[in-house]
């Protein structure tokens, strides 16, 4: 069963993703809006990124929490909204900055977000983040063993896990078309591990009755 994973792509503040890792996971710069999304209530909040991915965790944001302030930090890059993605934009009035982001502002070893410096001088308040950069899928092992991936990496599994190459199962992030959380991963991880339990005994058993 290969469960390799995947990870956040970090943001390059000052050339470099250390910048962020006092602030990541600390509830001030956060990655997942299933696990972490509340915090944003009554915050001002800044999404960094700048697919149509980004704009619609904005979107979803603000639709499921209202926050005060939402900005899109597009943190040196074009925007590449969809046209219907940046109707909603203007329509939730979210701002969307493209200067470079100089600093992160905040107290406490992260633990107190203030805001963002822009290179253009520009200062964002805001209380919480989160980064919206895409994930890095962790499919080498898959992909040298020949299993299919769809086009955005993730190993492509039947409802067992079973993949296009026989004997190979896949569990957790690595599962395309799966929710990236933790009790998929058990749930996924369990079909797979009994599937594979089922032929172990069938076919012990089988050689038991010939
Ligand atoms: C910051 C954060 C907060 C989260 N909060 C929640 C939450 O509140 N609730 C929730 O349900 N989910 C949450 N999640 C998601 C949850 O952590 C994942 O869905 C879950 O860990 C997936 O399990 P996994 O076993 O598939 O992958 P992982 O837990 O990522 O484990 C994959 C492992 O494979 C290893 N690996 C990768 N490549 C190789 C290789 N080539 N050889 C050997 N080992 C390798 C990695 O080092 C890693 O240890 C959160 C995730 C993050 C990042």
């Amino acid at each position: 069963i290969l469960c390799t994973g995947v990870t956040d792509v970090q943001p390059h503040i000052q050339g470099t993703i250390e910048t962020v890792f006092d602030y990541a996971n600390a509830q001030t710069i956060d990655y997942c809006l299933i696990c972490d999304g509340h915090h944003v209530l009554g915050k001002r909040t800044v999404i960094i990124g700048n697919e149509n991915s980004s704009a619609w965790n904005a979107i979803m944001l603000h639709e499921r929490y209202g926050c005060p302030e939402m900005t899109i930090l597009t943190n040196g890059k074009e925007s590449n909204f969809q046209k219907e993605t940046q109707k909603l934009v203007d329509l939730y009035n979210i701002r969307v900055l493209t200067s470079p982001i100089k600093e992160i502002q905040g107290e406490d070893k992260g633990k107190i977000l203030k805001g963002f410096l822009l290179e253009d001088g520009n200062v964002i308040q805001a209380e919480m983040s989160f980064v919206s950069l895409g994930m890095i899928v962790y499919n080498e092992l898959a992909k040298q063993l020949g299993a299919e991936v769809d086009e955005r990496g993730f190993v492509i599994g039947n409802e067992t896990g079973l993949t296009s190459v026989s004997g190979l199962y896949v569990a957790g992030d690595l599962k395309a078309n799966t929710r990236k959380q933790i009790y998929t991963a058990w749930d996924n991880a369990v079909s797979a591990a009994t599937a594979i339990n089922l032929i172990i005994r069938t076919k012990k058993r089988n050689q038991l009755l010939t």
